[in-house]
């Protein structure tokens, strides 16, 4: 499950940490910059890496849809999802060096896929993290009731990625016969919200092969879903119901979308001496405790060149701020890029920041 726009969003606060250290994000000129090398200073660490937040803990590789625009159709890798110690182990690291934010958004998969996310839920709740936020299908939000261990435990974002409220778009899209369990699940878990007087923030992202307003006047979401947003419950989050979806590193062609659907049509020109943000600031821990630095795109498989080490190896400090992982960031800046970056429309140019050899 992916959410692009929204992401970017969530980025935004990341942006904010950078500004408040001793680099700034946006129009720095295209070289590398010295960073405060006390670690954890002002949020940024050695190797100008801030401590990513969110965190992501992807747990599992799992989908229950087919979605027409993901890379999850070529997928390779083996399935499995996260073993409640694997989090643990991350969680317990993450929380220790200070960190705020988790997310359980997989990039290959659906969190709710998972049967033990409840526990993770509440785990990571009790420990005291700040913040958690999700994106799903919704499929299963009705399954074992999993909308109410999202309210119960608090989750503070949680994004439900649609084709809209159309079953025909749904078998078109998502290509798979679920609509009326996702309807169920956004009402669900919505009205339980309400009874509950949770602040939750439910935001509603489209996938469109038709203009959004078109998408907004079609009798389900009329009856079923804005009754739910006139009261507040959920909402629309408008810069995230798209009709132009990325192309997954060359993967999803225009040919593959239906009619109504694109693709982004401008790749983002490769800036010289910037690496990728995802790079310099995401994290996230995948099921088998691989650390990889982007939990946006992936060519194939997720076991590639972005992995630089799992957690049952070494420390979660000591791979975030690795040697491995200031190669990676030095690579990229040279213009060397992994096979899932070549042809990525997801890049986004980010300074590169290193800290001075001591
Ligand atoms: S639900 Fe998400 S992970 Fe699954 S196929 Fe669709 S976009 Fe991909
Ligand atoms: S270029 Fe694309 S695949 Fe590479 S790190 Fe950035 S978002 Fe991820």
């Amino acid at each position: 499950m992916k959410f692009s726009n929204l992401l970017d969003s969530l980025k935004q606060t990341g942006s904010r940490l950078v500004e408040r250290g001793s680099f700034s994000s946006g129009s720095e000129p295209a070289e590398t910059k010295t960073c405060d090398p006390d670690p954890f200073a002002g949020g940024i660490t050695i190797h100008g890496r801030m401590l990513p937040s969110p965190m992501f803990f992807a747990v599992g590789n799992i989908c229950n849809a087919n979605c027409v625009f993901c890379g999850y159709q070529y997928n390779v890798d083996k399935k499995g999802m996260m073993s409640f110690d694997t989090f643990q182990k991350g969680f317990d690291q993450y929380l220790e060096m200070g960190g705020d934010w988790i997310d359980f958004t997989t990039e290959s998969g659906d969190p709710l896929v998972d049967v033990g996310l409840r526990r993770k839920l509440t785990y990571a709740r009790e420990c005291g993290i700040k913040k958690i936020s999700l994106a799903t299908n919704g499929i299963l939000l009705s399954y074992k009731d999993q909308y109410k261990a999202l309210i119960d435990n608090e989750v503070d974002w949680i994004v439900i990625s649609t084709p809209g409220f159309d079953r025909d778009a749904y078998k078109r899209i998502y290509r798979v016969n679920k609509y009326d369990e996702v309807l169920e699940g956004i009402t669900q878990l919505a009205d339980y919200k309400q009874s509950r007087g949770a602040k939750s923030d439910i935001a509603i992202s489209m996938r469109l092969d038709r203009p959004v307003e078109a998408a907004l006047c079609e009798p389900d979401y009329v009856s079923r879903i804005k009754p739910l947003v006139d009261q507040g419950a959920i909402r629309v989050e408008l810069s995230d119901c798209i009709e132009s979806v990325h192309n997954w590193s060359g993967q999803i062609l225009e040919e593959d979308l239906p009619k109504g659907m694109s693709l982004i049509q401008e790749l983002p020109e490769k800036i010289a001496g910037h690496t990728c943000s995802n790079i310099q600031h995401s994290g996230a821990v995948m099921a088998n405790g691989d650390v990889r630095v982007c939990n946006c795109r992936y060519y194939k498989t997720e076991r590639d060149e972005l992995v630089v080490g799992n957690i049952h190896n070494a420390p979660l400090k000591d791979i975030l701020y690795s040697q491995e992982l200031a190669d990676l960031i030095d690579r990229t800046t040279r213009g060397d890029w992994p096979r899932t970056c070549v042809d990525c429309s997801f890049y986004q140019a980010s300074p590169t920041c290193r800290v001075p050899p001591n």
